[in-house]
């Protein structure tokens, strides 16, 4: 069996009937569209089995990493992607039960090939984090004056969120212990 991309041949797999499966190791690069940029490869094992009316397809230990905006300092980070287990249905011909569109995938029947993007595109999404952050240790970007404080400390001028700031460590230096360690500091 061939694929090119995310394109399946499997002609020769129907061709066997009911019941027969077929077993690939992918490693590609496929176009997810803007909103799910990969920065390495997709790894998986990738298990088709032929059923009566359609291909269900079976992707197991799924590795990738893509490319997504810190919701606190804007920057872009790389997450790695891991899905233990995923499957979908291929049906040779749209059901005529209730279904949910962007859960049917078809078989191109042309081609005798599926194609498994959306399937991975979609998987891929759903293992986004609801708030990224580049690093639970982020600072963010500074609510006054938009500076990103994991870079530097220098606020722009008028800024209050600066001056809440070294309000902060003026507080600080008041405490005791914050003394002794400048003592031991000058030591
Ligand atoms: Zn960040
Ligand atoms: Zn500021």
């Amino acid at each position: 069996m061939t694929h090119s991309g995310t394109l399946i041949k499997i002609g020769q797999l129907w061709n066997q009937g009911r019941g027969a499966s077929y077993r690939e190791e992918l490693d590609i690069t496929p176009d997810l569209g803007s909103d799910a940029h990969l920065t390495k490869p997709i790894t998986a094992d990738l298990f088709l089995i032929r059923m009566k009316d359609g291909i269900t397809a079976i992707l197991e230990n799924l590795h990738t990493e893509t490319e997504l905006t810190c919701s606190r300092c804007l920057a872009e980070f790389c997450l790695p992607i891991r899905v233990k287990s995923t499957e979908r249905q291929f049906f040779e011909e749209t059901p005529t039960r209730d279904y949910d569109p962007f859960e049917v995938f078809l078989i191109d029947r042309d081609k005798m090939a599926i194609d498994i993007n959306e399937m991975l595109r979609q998987e891929i999404i759903l293992h986004f984090p609801i708030i990224p952050v580049c690093s639970e240790r982020c600072k963010g970007l500074c609510s006054g004056c938009r500076i990103n404080l994991n870079i530097t400390e220098i606020h722009l001028p008028e800024c209050k969120g600066d001056q809440l700031e070294l309000s902060e460590k003026a507080e600080q230096s008041h405490q005791p212990f914050a003394k002794l360690k400048d003592l031991f500091k000058s030591n």
